[in-house]
């Protein structure tokens, strides 16, 4: 695993991967400079705001919003394979993004992939070849139903692509010194619900890693952020920090 805090580029809006992403591909992720949720908005005015900074914050990239794809994002497992007519779902309201996905893939050249969280893990995709890109919610729900292998599985699947030249970009998320939960947990996660004076933490990173391994993806190709929504909340939104409806964007593309 290779820890990046240094091969990430701050920007006037948020973080750009830099190496070991290589020219075709750009990704990164947003802060809590502004909230680009929809579903925040109580008026006209606060959806017109929002797509304002949706636009500076793509163009600022050089990225299409209007070729955008956004995500529904029901914590639960479901991958879409993206095609030309799905871009500009979501980009400009919440109702139209891509219905009951977690996760999506493409080929699609010019077709940013995104996703909004605060502690939920955003998951990015690529193949060695730089050819084929993928974006996944990972929070503790999606990852119950598998979501970050199931991820890994279909990129495998549909682009006959070799697991052990698949990247994977972890970003921002809560992580197991912050995420307490009720001893439930160890139903669902017994190897990972972390016991510590009583208490019962869940590492979802952890979960997340073993998935990865299982779909083939090599320890080395998975690169991790490491970055806690929660301990540097100054710079990011966390739900369990009190940002109850502020969500960041995560996305990927091919340029
Ligand atoms: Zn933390």
């Amino acid at each position: 695993m290779i820890k990046v805090k240094k091969n990430l580029l701050r920007t006037d809006f948020g973080y750009v991967l830099e190496a070991p992403c290589a020219n075709n591909i750009i990704c990164g992720f947003s802060t809590r400079e502004f909230n680009y949720d929809f579903r925040a908005g109580s008026c006209k005015r606060d959806y017109q705001e929002i797509s304002r900074k949706r636009e500076n914050f793509f163009e600022s990239l050089s990225l299409n919003l209007q070729n955008s794809v956004f995500l529904e994002q029901v914590h639960e497992a479901q991958v879409k394979r993206i095609y030309k007519a799905d871009r500009g779902m979501g980009a400009y309201d919440y109702k139209s993004s891509l219905a009951k996905a977690d996760a999506a893939i493409t080929s699609l050249k010019d077709t940013p992939l995104c996703l909004l969280s605060a502690d939920c893990f955003p998951l990015i995709f690529w193949y060695a070849r730089e050819d084929i890109i993928g974006i996944a919610h990972a929070g503790w729900r999606g990852l119950r139903a598998g979501i970050a292998f199931k991820t890994a599985q279909k990129i495998n699947r549909i682009y006959k692509c070799e697991p052990g030249k698949i990247r994977v970009f972890i970003g921002p998320g809560l992580r197991s010194c912050c995420y307490e939960v009720s001893s439930n947990f160890k139903q669902y996660f017994p190897n990972h619900t972390l016991s510590y004076k009583g208490r019962f933490y869940l590492d979802l990173l952890k979960i997340t890693f073993s998935q990865l391994s299982e779909a083939g993806i090599l320890k080395k190709n998975i690169i991790d952020s490491a970055l806690c929504t929660k301990c540097n909340n100054s710079d990011f939104f966390s739900f369990r920090g009190q940002d109850k409806k502020q969500r960041m964007i995560s996305f990927v593309s091919l340029k």
